[in-house]
């Protein structure tokens, strides 16, 4: 006989109206009212150039006001002067203090977002695949086994982190990156029998109605697609809406759909990601996470490490062993992108590294799943693992975790140490050599 598992919550949580505010309506928030006005006015300038999105939940549970500015949640959702160079910073500040149509402001941001390098890693040309001749938009493939899918619903969060690097497609207009097309993602799926992971991201696939994951996700248990054997789904809102899991109308047959897939036989991972533990104080999230374990789905937790934000090694250690005790697995450490936000939330690579290893060495072997700091560069994700001294020069010993060629995988490489250096690009090899080991069949790509 079938066993039944129970997916009601433990107790009757009423769910709070979901309030969002965007940027036109920043000043509709009334915690912000017992800020200084020349604070507010920056977030308004800074809020033209990046995508602001902030619900009613995390304003009013996660953010503690009184530590404010320097809170870790309102660092991660609201706009902060330090993000725009003072030249873009005062372009625009003018040009919301003199008269001004929306045209304007439209179009000086456009310009300014030009200067942010916003796709990075040629995410726009490089991961896009073909099928029967044409370009498959809403697919990104670059890692052979693993499939990113955007679907078309999914391209927004319920609030938006002030460091995403997803950021460009949430301002403007018409996204690229969208795909309505179930069929399409299926017959991609089934002809390509290397790959065993379907990754949803977005946006965040969340804010779909589960009627609408359903008709990517419920077909994957037919035979043609036996090969795909792990899904993920990429999403914010374990910390940022829980009640998604708990109290939305459509909760129940969400986790339903989660025990359909792990019953089929899939591998099912919730992507989710947690910059800072403070997100995870709360019952309801809690609650969303023990109903999720319930289903036989896994939570994997990711995140950056941000300046500003979360520059603190003992934090990652008791984040790690809080998530590890409530069933999560900790997954990634990544280093902040060279895209948008970065000049506020970039640390030097030595930095990322020697705060990883902080936090690291703290914890006990289960929680020593995550990796990291890794950047998700062009050629793939490439880990800082160490700095030490080799034949008399100080050097960074570097190593893919993903590559575009699989052959480069797990190869230690080394860079000649930099202090300065943030980010791959910023690297060069040591020990005299012209050129990394990968690089000249990557810029061959
Ligand atoms: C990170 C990433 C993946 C997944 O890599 P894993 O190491 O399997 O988690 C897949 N595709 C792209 C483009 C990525 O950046």
């Amino acid at each position: 006989m079938q066993q039944t598992v129970q997916l009601q919550p433990a107790e009757a949580y009423v769910p709070p109206k979901f309030n969002v505010y965007q940027h036109r309506q920043i000043d509709k928030i009334e915690q912000l009212h017992q800020l200084p006005e020349h604070l507010r006015f920056e977030m308004r300038v800074v809020a033209n150039v990046f995508p602001f999105r902030v619900n009613n939940y995390v304003i009013e549970e996660l953010i503690d006001w009184d530590k404010v500015p320097n809170d870790p949640v309102f660092q991660l959702t609201f706009p902060q002067r330090g993000m725009l160079d003072d030249e873009s910073y005062e372009q625009m500040a003018a040009l919301l203090k003199r008269e001004h149509t929306p045209e304007e402001v439209f179009e000086l941001a456009t310009q300014l977002r030009q200067k942010l390098n916003p796709h990075p890693a040629g995410q726009m040309d490089k991961n896009v695949p073909t099928f029967e001749g044409e370009q498959v938009e809403g697919i990104q493939h670059k890692y052979k086994e693993t499939v990113l899918f955007f679907p078309a619903q999914g391209q927004y969060c319920h609030s938006y982190c002030t460091f995403c690097f997803r950021w460009a497609q949430f301002v403007g207009k018409a996204t690229r990156f969208n795909n309505n097309d179930e069929e399409l993602l299926h017959n991609y799926l089934a002809e390509h029998k290397e790959v065993t992971d379907l990754l949803m991201t977005g946006g965040d696939p969340m804010v779909m109605r589960t009627v609408k994951l359903r008709k990517y996700l419920e077909a994957l248990k037919e035979p043609r697609f036996d090969h795909i054997k792990t899904i993920r789904i990429g999403t914010k809102s374990l910390t940022f809406w829980p009640f998604r899991y708990v109290t939305d109308p459509d909760a129940q047959d969400l986790l339903a759909l989660l025990k359909e897939l792990v019953d089929a036989g899939k591998h099912v991972s919730i992507m989710a990601h947690v910059n800072h533990k403070q997100e995870l104080r709360t019952d309801i999230s809690r609650e969303a996470i023990k109903l999720i374990r319930k289903t036989g789905a896994q939570i994997r937790t990711q995140a950056p490490l941000l300046n500003n934000l979360n520059v603190d090694s003992d934090m990652w250690a008791e984040m790690w062993k809080e998530q590890t005790q409530m069933g999560m697995i900790p997954y990634y450490m990544f280093i902040e992108r060279d895209t948008g936000a970065k000049r506020y939330f970039e640390l030097p690579l030595y930095k990322t590294w020697e705060i990883f290893r902080d936090a690291y060495k703290q914890v006990s072997g289960v929680s020593r799943t995550v990796r990291g700091p890794s950047m998700s560069a062009g050629p793939g994700k490439v880990e800082v693992s160490g700095v030490t001294e080799i034949a008399g020069e100080k050097v960074f010993v570097l190593r893919f975790i993903q590559a575009r060629n699989p052959e480069w995988v797990q190869r230690p490489f080394f860079a000649k140490y930099d202090e300065e250096a943030t980010w791959l690009d910023g690297l060069v090899p040591a020990f005299g050599e012209e050129k990394f080991f990968w690089q000249e069949e990557y810029e061959a790509m």
